[in-house]
């Protein structure tokens, strides 16, 4: 069989070998033409239709090391997929090998001790449904079908942020299979090196076959608010909310959304297929307190339609899954920056091109980060964004791919006009396919947390095999260590 190398030529795997790594597996291992191959290749987003010469869908460790192991005998271009919802394709490849751990998802709760065991392919609603059953969880995002590990290992923004951190943040251990087949545990007391470039790295440094997180105690019920009014207030809104973030509780994690709302059954019929601009927020505590912090999100105008109570953090948490079918359908560019300051100039732009957006589905979506997300230092994990007050987001999304252009198009013009009043920085989790040059890119996303990174996948990943990610290249042999990583290991 033909297929694709990591140093981009192409190769040759001989059918036997093929075979000994399938019937050595749990799982399955797909080829082109086999029952199942068209179903696993798809990811959520449209844009990347690509036919990988093999997917291992793994049914646990064992499957995992004899697939790592393969793809370093061949050189095997590799890519490694969990829930599948990297934006900017990442998680498959055209002739290469997927790695999918997406069958491995079992979720298993300490109760005591307070800590969520959870397979590598495990989705945020596998997590929140064990975890709530005994009114806990750990931050997550907010879409359910989003898988954990990519979510995690870049860092993880959702609802629960401003009290609990980001997610990457509540990480406790990992259990993983580095480049050459070993399986090492990462913790502050093992490996304490690959836990720290866990925390925010990326995929870089191996493929985890099991996360364990800390346990909050959240819900059943959260008081939440999804005020949705009318697009021309965005301005107005996000004016009243920057005002209103500068005194709320760590306890309030808030966003502004625009979007054009679908007419779906979850949503109050007055906004269907509205323009609308949402004031969202969930408070993690007292429901009932919670309804009266998040009080003034309602009255920042004259709502269309709201959803707001205290309402089970599941549906919470599964709030916009229909929005964002997990089909291959959507197709989606994004683009995301930090803000320091939500200045006028800003809030100008943001609203300028949320009414002019491209695409009717097209999010415009700005994020407070407060409170514990700001706590922890910059050089504390490998999640390098640790200052900056917003993280917001163009989320181009349609449906025709003879549209695409358009709509790229709009996202870059959009992200390049509000570039200047940024820091300069970018969201790795929320990256699309881009223009710019990925080494860069990466780079200037680590800022000084870069070289250690570096250091760290030259000891666990020398030869790069896992390079579909936010690509760190190994450290060269001649580059010194510097002392941060040593420091990291005491
Ligand atoms: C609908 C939607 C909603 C989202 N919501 C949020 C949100 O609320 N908050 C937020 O912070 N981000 C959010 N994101 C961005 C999301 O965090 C990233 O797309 C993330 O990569 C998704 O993880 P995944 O496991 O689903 O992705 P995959 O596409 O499966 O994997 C992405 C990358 O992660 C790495 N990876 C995957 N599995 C493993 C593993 N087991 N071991 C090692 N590396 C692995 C690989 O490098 C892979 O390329 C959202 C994305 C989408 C599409």
């Amino acid at each position: 069989m033909q297929i694709a190398t990591t140093s981009g030529s192409k190769g040759f795997i001989d059918q036997k070998e093929i075979e000994q790594l399938r019937v050595s597996m749990r799982g399955r291992l797909l080829l082109p033409g086999e029952p199942d191959y068209d179903k696993a290749r798809v990811i959520f987003n449209g844009m990347f239709d690509r036919h990988p010469a093999l997917i291992a869908r793994c049914r646990g460790v064992a499957d995992v090391i004899d697939a790592v192991r393969f793809a370093r005998r061949h050189h095997l271009l590799t890519a490694v997929r969990a829930g599948g919802h990297s934006v900017a394709g990442n998680s498959t490849c055209d002739d290469g090998l997927v790695i999918d751990v997406s069958l491995m998802s079992s979720v298993t709760v300490d109760r005591n001790r307070r800590i969520a065991r959870v397979q590598g392919g495990a989705t945020w609603g596998d997590v929140d449904r064990e975890t709530q059953a005994f009114d806990l969880a750990t931050p997550g995002g907010i879409v359910s079908h989003t898988g954990v590990a990519g979510l995690t290992l870049n860092g993880g923004i959702g609802w629960l942020r401003n009290r609990y951190g980001l997610t990457c943040d509540n990480l406790v251990s990992a259990e993983v299979v580095t480049a050459n087949g070993d399986v090492l545990t990462a913790s502050a007391n093992e490996n304490a090196d690959l836990f720290w470039g866990l925390r925010g790295g990326g995929g870089n440094f191996g493929i985890v076959t099991s996360f364990e997180f800390a346990l909050h105690p959240v819900g059943p019920l959260v008081a939440t608010v999804f005020s949705m009014y009318p697009m021309a207030a965005t301005r107005d809104i996000l004016k009243r909310w920057r005002e209103w973030i500068a005194s709320a509780p760590d306890e309030a994690s808030t966003e502004i959304v625009t979007w054009t709302a679908p007419a779906a059954a979850t949503l109050p019929p007055a906004v269907h297929d509205q323009a609308v601009v949402i004031a969202a927020g969930v408070y993690v505590g007292d429901a009932q307190e919670g309804l009266r912090v998040l009080e003034p999100l309602r009255q920042f105008g004259k709502p269309l339609g709201e959803i707001a109570g205290a309402i089970p953090y599941r549906s919470v948490q599964s709030a916009f899954d229909a929005s964002l079918p997990n089909t291959g359908e959507v197709l989606a560019y994004w683009k995301s920056l930090y803000l320091d300051h939500l200045t006028d100039s800003a809030i100008e732009i943001m609203a300028d091109r949320a009414e002019n957006r491209s695409s009717r589905s097209t999010m415009v979506f700005v994020q407070h980060l407060g409170g514990a997300v700001r706590r922890v230092r910059q050089d504390e994990t490998a999640f390098p964004t640790r200052d900056a007050a917003f993280v917001m987001n163009f989320m181009g999304d349609w449906r025709d791919p003879r549209e695409t252009p358009q709509h790229i198009a709009w996202v870059r013009e959009a992200w390049s006009r509000l570039a200047p009043h940024s820091t300069g920085a970018v969201y790795l989790n929320y990256v699309g396919q881009e223009e710019r040059d990925a080494d860069s890119l990466v780079r200037s996303a680590f800022g000084s947390n870069y070289d250690r990174l570096a250091q760290i996948k030259r000891k666990y990943d020398p030869t790069n095999l896992l390079r579909l990610n936010q690509n760190i290249k190994p450290a060269s042999a001649d580059e010194s260590n510097p002392p941060a990583a040593d420091a990291a290991e005491t």
